[in-house]
């Protein structure tokens, strides 16, 4: 094998180029990417980016120097796999022994003209100008992007309206004793939390979070299979033997996660596949959030059914909330208590039922859950 192509040199392409060479792959790397700056890391630009206290350099991921042709500004228009051939924008094209396909997501769009959204350090330092000016700020999507973006909005000295048009805020990920947690958290804070609308606020700035559309289109004219994102294994092949797909476009089993953690750990997974070293992507699914002075985590994918255990106090920003399905931690969310999850990622990796009144009881330290099954 002589030249792996990498398209999308988001935080996945990143990944995936540096652990071909840290495998010790000896042929070409070619990442083409069409964003203007080297691979980066995109959770800072809600948080650090957004409030000044990192500049955007500072999500950049690798260090200089790493051998790989990284061809920035540069659009990927097509694939032919018949001839092995990547088509780019300018007309040229790029032939390849192995493909990775790393494209991500791009945030989906409201018509509403002048509205700002957030995916990319450009966006970040857009949305960074507006919120100095300390105006009103409405948010549309009640999401993590529209929850982030309102904490650093009040951290700023704005006025800030989120209006979610669900019922309870990001629906789609936590349990509504979390989005019932989340809303008094942004309400304590001053942000008016409007729930069930559709109307954008009244407001000098306009940010729009409703969500991302996974860029499946070159994988999709070239004939692979798609379902929610580009169809992988488990070890991140695609319909073709040839091509893999990780990062936030990818999905396995119709399931497409878009986290940090996913983009780096499934590219990874990826790379050593390709270079015959099968290493499958089992990890249980982790994120976090950052909120004011709340740090929120996830492990595992709770589910509407799972009997729900309370370890700590809601109302003093420190607890643990434990997803069992059949007497078995399933998932876990973590409120200003990392350790806990840590401990709660071992229970679901180990699959044990656990008693839930010691996983509530807190004069009990949880990592005796681990030794005594
Ligand atoms: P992307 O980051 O979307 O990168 C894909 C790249 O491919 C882009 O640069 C794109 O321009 C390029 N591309 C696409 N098509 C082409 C083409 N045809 N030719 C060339 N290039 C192409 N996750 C967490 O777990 N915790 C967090 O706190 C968190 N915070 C976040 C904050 C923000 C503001 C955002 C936007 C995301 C956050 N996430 C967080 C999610 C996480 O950043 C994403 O899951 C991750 O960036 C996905 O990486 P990716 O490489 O798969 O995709
Ligand atoms: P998201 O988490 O999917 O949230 C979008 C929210 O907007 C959902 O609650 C959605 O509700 C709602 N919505 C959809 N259409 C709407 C409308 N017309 N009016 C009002 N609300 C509407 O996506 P996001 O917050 O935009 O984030 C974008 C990406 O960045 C995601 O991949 C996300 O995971 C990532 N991100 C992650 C973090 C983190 O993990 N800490 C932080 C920032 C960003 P429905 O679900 O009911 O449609």
């Amino acid at each position: 094998m002589e030249r792996v192509v990498i398209i999308g040199a988001g935080q996945a392409g990143g990944w995936a180029a540096k652990t071909l060479r840290d495998e010790g792959f000896t042929g070409e790397v070619v990442l083409v990417g069409e964003e203007a700056h080297p691979p980066h890391e995109r959770p800072p630009l809600s948080k650090d980016v957004l409030l000044g206290t990192k500049p955007p350099e500072s999500t950049y991921l690798w260090p200089a120097g790493l051998d790989v042709d990284f061809r920035p500004k540069t659009r990927a228009v097509a694939l032919d796999r018949a001839a092995h051939r990547v088509e780019l924008a300018d007309g040229s094209s790029l032939a390849y022994d192995k493909l990775v396909l790393a494209t991500g997501a791009r945030v989906r769009r409201l018509e509403h003209p002048g509205a700002l959204y957030l995916r990319t350090i450009e966006d970040a330092l857009a949305l960074r100008a507006a919120l100095l000016r300390q105006g009103s700020v409405g948010v549309i999507g009640g999401g993590w992007i529209g929850l982030e973006v309102a904490a650093a909005a009040r951290r700023l000295g704005c006025a800030v309206t989120v209006v979610e048009l669900a019922p309870r805020l990001c629906p789609r990920v936590v349990p509504p004793v979390l989005s019932d947690y989340l809303k008094r958290l942004h309400e304590r804070q001053g942000v008016e939390i409007r729930l069930g609308i559709a109307e954008p606020p009244n407001a000098d700035t306009i940010v729009v979070g409703v969500g991302v559309v996974p860029n499946v289109e070159l994988a999709e004219a070239a004939g692979l299979a798609v379902a929610n994102g580009i169809a992988v294994d488990a070890f991140g092949a695609t319909s073709d033997p040839d091509i893999y797909a990780a990062g936030d476009v990818a999905s396995r089993d119709g399931v497409r996660l878009e986290s940090w953690a996913n983009a780096q750990n499934q590219a990874i997974a990826a790379a050593k596949s390709l270079l015959g070293r099968k290493t499958p992507y089992d990890e249980v699914p982790w994120f976090w959030s950052d909120q004011y002075d709340v740090n929120l985590q996830l492990v595992g994918l709770p589910k509407a059914g799972h009997e729900i255990v309370l370890r700590g106090r809601v109302e003093e920003d420190r607890f643990s909330l434990f997803f069992l399905e059949e007497g078995r931690v399933a998932a876990a969310a973590s409120v200003n208590a990392p350790r806990d999850l840590r401990i709660a990622r071992r229970l679901i990796e180990l699959g044990r039922t656990v008693d839930p009144a010691a996983l509530a009881d807190e004069t009990r330290p949880l990592q005796t859950l681990l030794k005594n099954p």
